[in-house]
């Protein structure tokens, strides 16, 4: 309607109302967002980690999915920067973390070996203690062990955030659970940050792993990572692992775990207890 009326008037040119069709769509989605809290339209997926040598399953990563009325089911990378940049993110990981341990807490019921779940946390729920709250708090109310909660922190939030976060961060490791840096490689954090900070896994970006195969860069980017890793104490989990190549040279390079398409994708949590049931899970 708007497009009609502007174009009429011949002001906008295409361009202007792509623009403007992004901006409404922003507007909108922020609107929706704001209800969908309200409503807990949000499902979670998890995605399986195995051990590279064997294929057994070593835990499972939860990915936030959005139930829109109308729009379907719409990925975590759709509204997860809107929802960082309106505060709304918050909401949001109160959401995911409860949701983690109501499921944990029903699979444990149901007598299902329970694995540990990792959870992606926005730099901006590092804040005042918050996060350290929020677990400690959500993990008594379903009476989940600490071990089976996992926190996934990405380098960038990691390099942003200073001083606080450090405390928080050793805080939620003396619980006893494992932290993550998420996308490795696609920041710059330091080996004395890592030493510094109590991080207990590297969890190498996916774009590393593509490269894998290609050429001889590859390779070595991974050797040195898995090298320094082993150095500071810490695993090493590569993501996106889409082929068999990529698992085959993996393997050859002591990498401890890995995650992607190839070997599993995302599952709703209705198909998790039969994946755990299985022992095995390359393809
Ligand atoms: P991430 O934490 O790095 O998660 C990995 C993303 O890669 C997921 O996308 C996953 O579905 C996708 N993926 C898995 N295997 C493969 C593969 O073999 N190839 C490729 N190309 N991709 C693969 P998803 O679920 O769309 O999530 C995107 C990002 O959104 C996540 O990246 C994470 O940063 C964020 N996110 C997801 N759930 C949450 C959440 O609950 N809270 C917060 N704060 N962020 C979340
Ligand atoms: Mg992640
Ligand atoms: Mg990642
Ligand atoms: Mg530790």
């Amino acid at each position: 309607m708007y497009a009609a009326k502007v174009s009429r008037k011949g002001h906008f040119r295409f361009y202007d109302r792509m623009l403007y069709e992004n901006i409404k769509l922003r507007l909108d989605t922020e609107q929706d967002l704001t209800q969908a809290i309200r409503e807990d339209q949000f499902e979670l997926y998890f995605q399986p980690r195995v051990a590279t040598r064997t294929g057994v399953l070593t835990g499972m990563e939860a990915l936030i999915r959005w139930r829109h009325p109308t729009r379907g089911l719409i990925p975590a990378t759709e509204f997860i920067d809107l929802a960082e940049g309106s505060g709304m993110i918050n909401a949001i990981g109160e959401i995911v973390i409860d949701k983690v341990c109501a499921h944990l807490a029903a699979w444990l019921a149901q007598g299902i070996p329970a694995v540990p779940v990792s959870v992606n946390v926005s730099a901006h729920q590092f804040n005042d203690g918050k996060v350290k709250n929020l677990i400690a708090a959500c993990l008594a109310r379903h009476n989940v062990p600490a071990r089976l909660l996992e926190i996934e922190l990405t380098e960038s939030a990691m390099m942003r955030n200073s001083g606080d976060i450090f405390d928080e961060i050793s805080a939620i490791n003396k619980m006893g659970i494992t932290m993550y840096v998420d996308d490795f490689g696609s920041g710059y954090s330091s080996l004395s940050l890592l030493q510094r900070l109590d991080m207990d896994v590297l969890k190498v970006h996916q774009a590393f792993t593509a490269q894998l195969g290609l050429g001889k860069d590859g390779e070595i980017f991974f050797t040195a990572i898995v090298s320094m890793a082993k150095a500071l104490d810490m695993r090493v989990v590569a993501e996106g692992v889409e082929t068999q190549a990529q698992l085959k040279i993996l393997q050859t390079l002591a990498c401890d775990e890995i995650q992607g398409l190839y070997i599993v994708e995302p599952l709703a949590a209705t198909d998790v207890p039969s994946l755990i049931a299985k022992h095995y899970l390359f393809p």
